[in-house]
């Protein structure tokens, strides 16, 4: 009798882990289109963006492109996009959408690009200038969409891998308290039944590409570039880049990179790009060699539409002069009503944006969609304790870490998802007001760049309400599926104890 049990479970089991594998395939397309911008009509400058105002861009020094990496599972379709760029609005992003409706969710990601256009509006000739060819966002537009379907055409079915490198060498922090994401994450396809073949491999790291410094004049993806030929050279496939946390402040290390024959590089050096760029593939490589598989399929999506007030005047100034393009919403205090315009009567304090905090399991891997430059603290959960008295609110509470709402689970942070909205601060860090934290004499860099003190908790906030309506989803799974989910990752040799990816 006990045999005969054992053995039905067993078919059981069997049927449901097949059922659920014929089902879950996992199909994954690359595609890339050149979008640098033509650089040399005295009418028409480029205004490169990242740094001040009126740097206008003398020549081409390496192109700037759009990836788009397409994932299918049976009917469902998700397109996750990077372009070489300093960042696109959320409208910008609508647009795109508007005609990849066939798409479950399209994320549009920018590497944070400070050698490239403006896209934003506020790099112009002056403060007072809008920086943005409007006709060149349209063609980025248009090859992001084509980019899309030609991404969706190629896919192949592949099995994934998902791995993981630290380096705390490879990041530099300019901000106390020095918090440093100086984890790599990667995933790598393989093509199906041609486990030699590496259909693709995705990156994800932490660092601004502003490897040239603001003297540079020349059009380039800055250390990317160099990160992804290397990639391509050893692994003969194609390569796209995101960025992760960036705030406070990640960038290359200062004055510490050695070129092969051992002299000193520094900022503002293509060869200084290039080294870092190689120098962050062979980190990468080191996460792509021991990747384990991890199933991607099936995708839920959980996304949510959030409203921020505008604290920082500098940004209602630029948007009252019409240097970003961006309809402001009324801001009534809960960040969930995102509907209500605003009026030329409408209060300062009452001035906000619309933005988006997504949140995606594909399969075993969660998937954080930050829309702009989220601060470390933030992710990693070490939000400075004791807080320093010196902060302009001390009594903030500490918000939700990325770290904590993951869990176990592995996952991955694209930041500037969709939007850019700048600097994404713990509340309890915030520093404009004298006296300043760490006995400074003045604040440190950071806060001009932020919407205001409330992005830190709404974001977190946000995401949190995003997890918990996944981890709903997934519970509505029927238990059948689930067993059967269960037996499939055990069978693709997925260790649980790897799960996890929390930087200590
Ligand atoms: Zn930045």
């Amino acid at each position: 009798m006990l045999r005969l049990v054992l053995v039905t479970v067993a078919v059981f089991l069997f049927v449901g882990g097949v059922r659920i594998q014929a089902e879950d395939s996992l199909y994954a397309g690359f595609a890339k289109a050149d979008i640098t911008p033509s650089v040399g009509d005295d009418e028409k400058p480029v205004w490169l963006a990242g740094y001040g105002w009126g740097r206008a861009a003398t020549g081409i020094h390496d192109p700037l492109h759009v990836t788009a990496v397409v994932l299918t599972s049976g009917e469902q379709r998700i397109a996750l996009v990077t372009l070489d760029l300093i960042g696109l609005p959320l409208p910008t992003v609508d647009l795109m959408r508007e005609r990849l409706d066939e798409f479950d969710y399209v994320m549009v990601s920018c590497t944070h690009n400070h050698e490239g256009p403006d896209t934003i509006g506020i790099w112009g000739r002056t403060p007072l200038n809008r920086g943005v060819d409007d006709e060149y966002v349209k063609a980025v537009v248009d090859k992001t969409i084509d980019c899309v379907e030609r991404a969706f055409e190629s896919r192949v079915r592949v099995e994934a891998r998902f791995g993981l490198a630290k380096d705390d060498m490879l990041i530099g922090d300019s901000r106390k308290p020095q918090v440093k994401a100086s984890t790599m994450r990667v995933l790598r396809f393989q093509q199906h039944n041609a486990p030699n073949r590496t259909a693709g491999i995705l990156v994800q790291w932490n660092c601004h590409p502003e490897a040239l410094g603001s003297k540079n004049t020349l059009v380039t993806a800055d250390f990317p570039s160099a990160t992804i030929a290397k990639l391509k050279r050893k692994y003969d496939c194609s390569v796209a880049y995101f960025s992760g946390t960036l705030g406070g402040l990640m960038a290359p290390p200062r004055g510490v990179i050695h070129d092969e024959q051992g002299v000193e590089l520094k900022e503002g050096q293509f060869e200084f790009a290039r080294r870092y760029g190689e120098q962050v593939a062979e980190l990468a490589a080191n996460a792509i060699d021991k990747a384990l598989p991890i199933r991607l399929t099936p995708f839920h999506i959980s996304t949510q539409r959030v409203a921020i007030p505008v604290q920082n005047p500098l940004y209602r100034t630029a948007s009252l002069l019409k240097l970003v393009y961006r309809q402001p919403v009324r801001w009534t205090g809960d960040f969930n009503v995102t509907d209500k315009p605003v009026t030329a009567f409408t209060p300062k304090d009452q001035f906000g944006i619309a933005t988006e905090v997504a949140c995606l399991a594909l399969g075993e891997l969660q998937v954080v969609c930050i829309p702009g430059e989220i601060y470390p603290e933030l992710v990693h959960g070490r939000i400075q304790e004791p807080v320093d008295p010196g902060a302009d609110f001390p009594n903030a509470e500490k918000e939700p870490s990325v770290a904590d709402l993951m869990g176990n689970s592995r996952w991955m942070l694209f930041g500037l998802a969709n939007d850019e909205i700048g600097y994404i601060i713990p509340k309890r860090q915030w520093d404009q007001a004298s006296p300043f934290a760490y006995g400074l004499r003045r604040p440190q860099y950071g806060e001009i760049n932020s919407c205001g003190p409330e992005s830190g908790p709404i974001i977190m906030h946000a995401l949190k309400q995003r997890v918990e309506a996944l981890q709903a989803q997934r519970e509505a799974l029927s238990d059948h599926s689930a067993t059967g989910r269960k037996l499939t990752a055990r069978a693709e040799g997925t260790s649980p104890g790897e799960g996890g990816n929390r930087v200590p």
